[in-house]
């Protein structure tokens, strides 16, 4: 089906956007990236992933996700019959951080009004938060992901209201069973809650209230606090 004009127009605005961004040099990681990582995938999606920062092999072939955590993703789509090409995908931070360290707060301040944009312009009806970062960001709230994950909630984001969906990293889930379990659980739920309807939300939401994920002491004994786990 051809795109509306509405979604030519914001099309054409992601990729002036993208091309801008392409020389953004708003913050110190400017200076060791190969390029910027803008994002991928289809600007009028319905569904799309945020993760944290581009790594290694993203930095070189200026792509999201083309790793194994990428790998991973690519996996757990098709298991809801979704391809990359269905989805958009980005992260919070444009350029690799040196040794994939983790998102400091100026960077992430320096370079989140791209992600604002790329939200205003492809205007997907969920957001996969990937991690703590990005869940922390887009939600405004510091929360950890191992508390919130799996649970949809309504934000605000660059002013637009929008539904987030955070889960686990799938760079964690690589190597946690536990967690990759409870990541290809999250995901399954998401044709659901991206048939739309408030009610798929609203009992997703009640469900989560019945049964609330178990707290991080709770869950994991041995693993240390929200703060020190960048990426659950
Ligand atoms: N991890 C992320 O958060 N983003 C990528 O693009 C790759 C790995």
């Amino acid at each position: 089906m051809a795109a509306e004009p509405d979604a030519l127009s914001r099309r054409a605005a992601l990729e002036a956007h993208a091309a801008e961004t392409s020389g953004c040099t708003r913050c110190r990681l400017a200076q060791g990236r190969t390029q910027v990582v803008y994002g991928i995938g289809d600007p009028d999606a319905d569904l799309m992933f945020v993760g944290e920062a581009p790594g290694f092999h993203e930095d070189k072939q200026g792509y999201p996700f083309v790793g194994s955590a990428g790998k991973l993703l690519d996996r757990l789509l098709e298991g809801i019959g979704l391809t990359r090409r269905d989805v958009y995908i980005a992260n919070v931070l444009k350029c690799r951080p040196p040794g994939n360290r983790d998102p400091q707060p100026d960077e992430i301040e320096a370079c989140e009004s791209h992600l604002f944009r790329q939200l205003e312009l492809i205007q997907p009806k969920l957001v996969a938060t990937l991690g703590n970062f990005a869940t922390k960001l887009l939600s405004g709230k510091p929360t950890g992901i191992t508390r919130v994950h799996g649970r949809p909630q309504e934000a605000l984001v660059g002013g637009r209201r929008v539904t987030l969906y955070p889960i686990y990293h799938p760079a964690a889930a690589l190597y946690t069973p536990a967690m990759l379990k409870t990541l290809e659980e999250d995901f399954s739920r998401i044709p659901e809650l991206l048939s739309g309807t408030d009610a798929a939300v609203a009992a997703a939401e009640a469900q989560v209230i019945r049964f609330p994920t178990p707290t991080v002491a709770a869950a994991a004994p041995a693993a240390p606090p929200d703060e020190q786990l960048g990426l659950f």
